[in-house]
């Protein structure tokens, strides 16, 4: 269905904003670390126009009704369901003093949802983008991301962090982008496997998300109590150099093993940033394996089709391949030479299907541009 047959009026423009992929730096955001996303060609779109009566309707290709609100009525979670994202966008710019009006917003995307690529936050960030541009405010992007995340946070009541909403709104293309919590600093790191002959692959390995909720807050619960039995702020403090010795004096040994996922892994980004610098883009494989064994043995974070299908690609001639996400289902990634990159998948479309797991699903992850308006 088209914007005019949906709304009885034409659209004003068209803004996008895309789903996101971390290519390591695993639960290292509340730990005050690094993380390393790349913005994914898959993206949300959005067609708007705009209203005088103060109203929102919202519609999404795929979903059946339209849905419709009162910026006036606005309150968290007043709306539910899907709508609740735009819903939520609409509201925190409201709440933080920007003049937008009422609009028509279709949305289509092909980005996949609930696989930890992230639609929730490109659906909040294309929203937000659109409902400025049609009132012709401009807002700092790094800025759009933080309001997103608060209507993420208090208007759907999602606990995230800042990443995906600053790697929907801040990638850019052949870059990825070194996101530092501690500091705030945001960089573009070259990254460009197409250059190198190599192919980032993206497999969403479709296992339910069993307890992830429960064992994320579990999780963190670890990181902020070893924290404190350190005395200092956040395990971003703790020095690589002399972790053995920090780790002697924690109690609890499932909490040693979670501490030490973290300092490694804030310490495997970072050689990761510096090998990207130094155009080692090949050798970045072996790190993105260590980060999943850490996840898998240390962090506890992994589940069967995750672990099959990296222990699959490196078996079939990937460089390097971890988990992405939170872990618990959702996505692997796959650096592989492009020659090799549909082999690899081949063999884990093989292996699920011996294992008896739903069947796979694939794309290749070219590094993306971030939300931008389109016409
Ligand atoms: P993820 O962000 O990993 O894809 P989430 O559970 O955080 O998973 O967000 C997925 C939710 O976002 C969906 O259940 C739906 O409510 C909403 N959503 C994502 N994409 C769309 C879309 N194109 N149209 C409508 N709602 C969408
Ligand atoms: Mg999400």
């Amino acid at each position: 269905m088209s914007f005019e047959s949906i709304f009885g009026t034409a659209p004003d423009g068209s803004w996008r904003a895309p789903g996101r992929v971390n290519l390591i730096g695993e639960h290292t955001d509340y730990n005050d670390g690094v993380v390393l996303p790349i913005a994914l060609p898959n993206e949300i779109v959005v067609t708007a126009g705009k209203r005088s009566d103060g109203r929102i309707a919202v519609s999404s290709v795929g979903h059946d009704a339209v849905i419709e609100f009162a910026l006036d009525e606005l309150a968290p979670r007043s709306v539910d369901d899907w709508a609740a994202y735009p819903a939520g966008a609409a509201w925190i710019l409201r709440e933080s003093g920007y003049p937008i009006g009422g609009a028509n917003l279709l949305f289509e995307s092909d980005v996949p949802t609930g696989a930890g690529l992230s639609s929730s936050a490109a659906l909040l960030c294309a929203t937000s983008i659109a409902l400025l541009g049609l009132v012709d405010v401009e807002v700092d992007p790094a800025e759009v991301a933080r309001l997103a995340q608060r209507a993420e946070n208090q208007y759907v009541g999602a606990p995230v962090g800042l990443m995906d909403q600053t790697a929907s709104m801040c990638c850019t293309a052949g870059h990825a982008l070194a996101f530092d919590i501690q500091s705030g600093s945001l960089d573009q790191i070259p990254f460009d496997p197409s250059a190198d002959g190599l192919t980032l692959l993206v497999v969403d390995v479709k296992a339910p998300h069993r307890h992830a909720d429960g064992e994320y807050a579990a999780r963190r619960k670890s990181c902020e109590s070893a924290a404190a039995q350190l005395g200092v702020p956040a395990l971003r403090s703790v020095a690589f150099d002399s972790l053995d010795e920090t780790l002697a004096r924690l109690d609890d040994e499932v909490d040693r093993r979670r501490v030490r996922h973290v300092v490694t892994e804030i310490k495997r980004t970072e050689d990761a940033i510096a090998l990207m610098k130094a155009g080692r883009l090949r050798e970045v494989g072996p790190l993105f394996t260590a980060s999943h064994v850490s996840l898998r043995d240390d962090f506890e974070v992994t589940v069967p089709e995750l672990d099959v299908a990296v222990d699959t690609a490196l078996a079939a001639g990937a460089l390097g391949a971890r988990m992405t996400g939170g872990g618990f289902g959702g996505c692997i990634i796959a650096l592989t030479a492009t020659d090799s990159a549909a082999p690899v998948l081949d063999a884990i479309e093989k292996a699920f299907a011996e294992k008896g797991f739903t069947a796979p699903s694939a794309l290749a992850a070219t590094p993306s541009n971030g939300a931008s308006r389109i016409n």
